[in-house]
């Protein structure tokens, strides 16, 4: 590529491209793909985050129930050895007592298989959140696994356009001085209204900026214009730069 071109008005189209690409990354930069990642990736951790935590307190729950019934447990057998102690410690000779510390066994008895049943059932469903509670953990694992990587990406996807940006940003600065303030002043309030595109390359009589065949009428005068002299496309305004 010839950049060290004197031609003011291939150093305006040189001046477009550097343009358009800073239009480009300024646009890249402000809805950065990679970003929208990492804040998908911000949603989801903290749902399973919450999901844990949820399923943490359920743990937590059902283990302060499970320690109720075995202190429970734990009571009855006091009481059943205590009974039982009376029972056949021979200080209580009088039948009816004994019928009566009898009855009282067999009540506790009966207790202690009814709450073993529902320690059996709590331990059951201790087993099931214990399960679930290792398949959150293993999902928030992977979920922060991608949540470092997505935000690597990003990093790294950041500093790539920032450097882009730092070049294009330096060429400009070499080309500006090399055209014309009144060329550039053109070109300056003709860009915003072409969509970023205010100088565009004629080929083969086509206008590179809107696709459209100049008349031979405008070709003829383009060609017999005089070296400086701007031509603009009959079609779209923009600045034609023969190339
Ligand atoms: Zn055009």
């Amino acid at each position: 590529m010839e950049s060290a071109t004197s031609d003011p008005l291939k150093r305006l189209l040189d001046l477009q491209r550097v343009d358009s690409a800073i239009d480009r990354l300024t646009q890249r930069k402000a809805d950065l793909p990679e970003q929208r990642v990492v804040d998908a990736l911000v949603v989801e951790l903290d749902e399973a985050r919450a999901a844990h935590a949820a399923k943490k307190a359920d743990l937590d729950g059902i283990a302060h129930e499970q320690s109720r019934f075995e202190g429970e447990v734990q009571m009855i057998d006091d009481k059943i050895k205590h009974e039982s102690n009376r029972l056949y410690g021979g200080d209580i000779t009088s039948p009816k007592e004994l019928a009566s510390i009898q009855a009282e066994l067999d009540a506790l008895r009966r207790r202690k298989n009814h709450l073993e049943d529902q320690d059996l059932e709590v331990m059951e469903r201790r087993e099931a959140i214990d399960r679930d509670l290792t398949a959150l953990a293993e999902q928030l694992t992977e979920l922060e696994r991608r949540g470092t990587e997505a935000t690597e990406a990003r990093d790294h996807a950041a500093v790539e356009i920032e450097t882009e940006l730092n070049q294009n940003t330096a060429a400009r600065a070499e080309i500006l001085p090399e055209i014309p303030p009144d060329l550039l002043e053109v070109y300056q309030e003709l860009r915003p209204k072409k969509n970023g595109v205010a100088a565009a390359a004629l080929e083969g009589g086509v206008c590179r900026g809107c696709g459209v065949s100049l008349s031979p009428v405008a070709l003829d005068a383009i060609k017999r214009s005089e070296s400086g002299e701007v031509a603009r496309c009959e079609n779209c305004r923009r600045i034609l730069v023969r190339v």
